[in-house]
């Protein structure tokens, strides 16, 4: 019997790739399946990215980088950052990591511990609760309510916090329900903030540039009260459709930067050199593909929110952000998760229980719209005749 160290035995995983093998098995198989399930766009990386890459190979970009990562791809970070948010940080407080993950992975594993409290969205990115047990620490779920719009509140989210606090997570444009919190809320939690100085704050804005409706994303990085003790995650897999590139980068205050950098010392080094140079291409290139890919993803939001309305049982608020909806599906008598696999096995159609994404998710499931309006319009074709069944 191998003793492996307890964390282990808590450790979860993300359900939407058990989904993706389960799809492609079928697919492998012969069934005509469509994905609604996985989060990521099916765009390819706008070409003078890949270009860039390719450069960065021939031009010999071979070795190690320095572990928080090459100066101007911190630099190129440095002045998006000021664009999007008026706020110069210093390519001092930049990591760039293996994707937006490692920024939670490294977050939990700093302030996670037995006796410590961290809160987390719920429903929210399963990954925030499977590494706050991967620590030991206590899981506490901040709820994320449908009649906020999938807003988290930030009375409800203060009210949370105790003496053990060591870490609050929030997440906006909010995965997996498309929710935007918006700025007075913002306003309100980082004001009540105040009251709790020794918690430290995680702010995955990795949905940052994907908003509708005007909406507006409001980083907490602009509240200069919470800079010593915030963490901002974000990367470049969902806005420049680069999910296989692994390319993260996050904001770390003052005091903690360099444990950080240590831990990447300790684990993966650096990122991918030439990976990096792409993501300068990202930041500094022309934005006309991700402009085009937002488009799309709007129309398909539309197209989705109306569909799914006119399917009895079926109710959709019209998400404000991300590329994912997330329907009430209660009125249907179904179990999320029976649901959700009972789409894919018999109607050949992708999606994900809302539970996979806390116990606030059942009577929810996530549909991501990262895929053609034909493919949409198809899918949902199959679930209004299945629940008609
Ligand atoms: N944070 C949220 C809210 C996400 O939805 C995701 C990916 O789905 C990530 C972080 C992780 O992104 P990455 O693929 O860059 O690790």
């Amino acid at each position: 019997m191998l003793h492996t160290t307890p964390g282990f035995e808590r450790i979860g995983e993300e359900n939407a790739f058990a989904v993706l093998a389960r799809a492609t098995e079928l697919a492998a198989g012969g069934m005509d399946v469509i994905n609604l399930g996985i989060g990521q766009p099916d765009f390819p990386t706008p070409p003078h990215i890949v270009e860039a890459a390719v450069k960065a190979l021939r031009d010999g970009h071979h070795g190690y980088t320095p572990a928080n990562g090459i100066l101007p791809c911190r630099e190129a970070v440095a002045r998006r950052t000021l664009a999007t948010t008026g706020v110069d940080v210093s390519p001092e407080n930049i990591m760039i990591m293996p994707g937006g993950k490692v920024t939670m992975f490294a977050a939990i594993l700093m302030f996670g511990e037995p006796g410590a409290e961290i809160c987390y969205p719920d429903p929210g990115f399963p990954i925030y609760r499977s590494m706050i047990e991967f620590t030991g620490a206590t899981p506490v779920p901040i709820p994320v309510r449908e009649e906020n719009g999938f807003a988290f509140s930030a009375d409800e989210a203060l009210s949370l916090i105790t003496e053990k606090t060591r870490l609050v997570i929030v997440n906006s444009p909010a995965n997996p329900t498309g929710g935007v919190t918006p700025r007075a809320e913002i306003e309100k939690f980082a004001a009540g903030l105040e009251r709790f100085p020794g918690t430290a704050v995680l702010s995955d804005e990795i949905y940052d540039s994907m908003t509708y409706d005007g909406e507006e994303h409001v980083s907490l990085l602009t509240f200069p009260e919470l800079r010593d003790r915030l963490i901002v995650l974000n990367g470049w897999s969902k806005t420049w459709a680069m999910t296989g590139w692994r390319m993260g980068w996050s904001i770390w205050p003052d005091a903690i930067c360099d444990k950080v950098r240590k831990l990447a010392v300790n684990c993966w080094s650096c990122v991918n050199a030439p990976a990096q140079y792409a993501g300068i291409a990202a930041i500094d290139g022309p934005q006309d593909d991700v402009e085009a890919m937002m488009a799309a993803f709007d129309r398909r939001r539309m197209l989705v929110v109306e569909k799914v309305n006119a399917i009895d049982g079926l109710s959709c608020r019209t998400p404000k952000g991300a590329f994912y909806a997330f329907p009430n599906i209660s009125a249907t008598g179904w179990k999320a998760k029976e649901l959700a696999s009972a789409l894919l096995e018999k109607t050949g159609t992708a999606t994900i229980g809302g539970p996979d994404f806390g116990i606030l998710g059942e009577g929810y499931l996530r549909l991501s719209y990262a895929n053609s309006e034909e493919n949409i319009a198809r899918a949902l074709k199959r679930i209004g005749n299945f629940l008609a069944g």
